[in-house]
């Protein structure tokens, strides 16, 4: 299609998906999206560490194309306003493939998250976050190398389905009504009320993504993380749809922990991926306790958000946790913070959020080898303490450095590696 501001570039070639895989080409075009705040120090550092990767690893027969997408503040200057211009989602749905900085959600009434609403736009359904520890990263934990999950959250459904009233007004009255008179429920007059849609279309294709991804990769559990116990017909149908969908789709590559201790004495045998299930409030437990029994984990909309954050916190936090949006093909990578706005053109902030959002990018993409210089060459910097000013304030003897600067290391590492 023809596009009024975006370009891409000429000798780049698009990502297409040939007999339901990602078919990339050495010189694939990927979008990118700046993002306001601190996205352009940031996306300037990440791209300047990848391109080096880039090279270090293929030695100029690979290159990364990169087109330009608007969205939030920048998009609003070009766009005559629009924050979120719908050349973009198309862009988005061309390329296959793109990467995003932290968006601001302007204050006021009835704007809708932009990242809220990219997701739903493009049905991005599975919200994927990998957190393991990086030697030398400071941790609150007494172990934190044992911290190594990925977790796939459900990014549609749930309370965050957009189904609420606000007390007091007509629609809530209206609902509350019927579902005193006509359901027999009860609760306090003047409720706001929030609607919790959990479909098994949703869990089943969330909690395949999640079975999908432990087997390609050799992980060695998929724990279904849900709150059943209480919302039995959300929560609890969640764990009962997933296990169904497992038995149906992934009997042979699967067993339950139950079958295993039934049968196998606790041993699991080869090949088979170890399904489990947890109730949600445990699990924060667990994941401070005994993170070392949790691998992948595959949970609604809600309990997902907030163990995300949560275990995040338990390897360095938000400063470095990546993140990435997906359909069953279409994905967009992103760093999990915010757009920290009293730190904007700074040069000060950490990047690694966003630039291990790019490693994950490298990994879907199939090009591992990047994946590889950059995990060994990021301790590295790290173990030498030359860190941005967040690491500094939780590691002794530091020498705290510019967004820049911390890519200047990183690449020269790369470069020495
Ligand atoms: P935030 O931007 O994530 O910042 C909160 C604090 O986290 C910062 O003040 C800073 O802590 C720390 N931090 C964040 N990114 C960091 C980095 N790269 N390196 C080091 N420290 C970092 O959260 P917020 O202030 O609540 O939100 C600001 C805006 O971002 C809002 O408009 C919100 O809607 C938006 N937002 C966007 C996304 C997204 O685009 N995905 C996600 C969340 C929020 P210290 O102050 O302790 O240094």
């Amino acid at each position: 299609m023809a596009y009024e501001h975006i370009r891409f570039p000429e000798r780049g070639e698009k990502i297409r998906i040939v007999d339901g895989r990602l078919k990339v080409s050495d010189n694939p075009i990927l979008g990118f999206v700046e993002g306001d705040g601190i996205g352009p120090d940031i996306t300037r550092a990440s791209q300047r560490i990848w391109e080096a990767a880039v090279e270090k690893a293929y030695g100029g027969k690979r290159k990364v194309h990169w087109a330009e997408l608007y969205l939030g503040e920048k998009a609003a200057g070009i766009y005559d306003g629009d924050y979120f211009p719908a050349e973009t989602l198309e862009a988005i749905r061309e390329l296959i493939v793109a990467i995003k900085g932290p968006l601001t959600t302007p204050v006021g009434g009835g704007f809708r998250s932009l990242n809220v609403s990219l997701r739903q736009d493009l049905d991005l359904y599975a919200c994927v976050r990998p957190v393991r520890h990086i030697k030398g990263v400071p941790s609150p934990l007494k172990h934190p190398e044992k911290v190594d999950i990925v977790l796939f959250r459900e990014n549609t459904e749930d309370v965050y389905a957009g189904i609420e009233y606000e007390s007091g007004s007509p629609e809530a009255e209206k609902v509350a009504k019927f579902l005193k008179e006509e359901m027999g429920a009860t609760f306090f007059d003047e409720a706001g009320i929030g609607v919790k849609p959990i479909s098994p279309f949703g869990t089943r294709r969330l909690v395949r993504k999640a079975i999908e991804y432990a087997i390609d990769k050799g992980r060695e559990s998929v724990t279904l993380v849900h709150k059943g116990n209480i919302m039995k017909f959300t929560e609890g149908a969640f764990r009962n749809w997933g296990y169904q969908l497992i038995a149906e789709e992934f009997g042979d590559q699967t067993i339950t922990e139950q079958e295993l201790w039934d049968k196998y004495d606790g041993k699991c045998p080869e090949g088979k991926v170890i399904i489990k299930d947890r109730i949600a409030d445990i699990m924060f437990q667990l994941m401070l306790l005994r993170p070392d029994e949790f691998d992948v984990i595959a949970t609604t909309n809600l309990n997902g958000d907030y163990l995300s954050d949560a275990v995040a916190a338990e390897v360095g936090g938000m400063g470095i946790a990546p993140g990435a949006n997906m359909a069953d093909y279409l994905a967009v990578f992103e760093a999990t913070h915010g757009t920290a706005p009293k730190y904007a053109n700074q040069d000060k902030v950490n990047p690694s959020s966003l630039m291990f959002s790019g490693v994950m990018m490298f990994d879907y993409i199939g090009w591992s080898e990047v994946v590889d210089v950059i995990n060994d060459a990021y301790p590295k910097v790290i173990g030498k303490k030359i860190v941005t000013y967040d690491f500094a304030r939780q590691m002794g003897g530091a020498t705290t450095v510019s967004t820049s600067s911390f890519a200047d290391a990183l690449i020269k590492e790369i470069n020495a590696g």
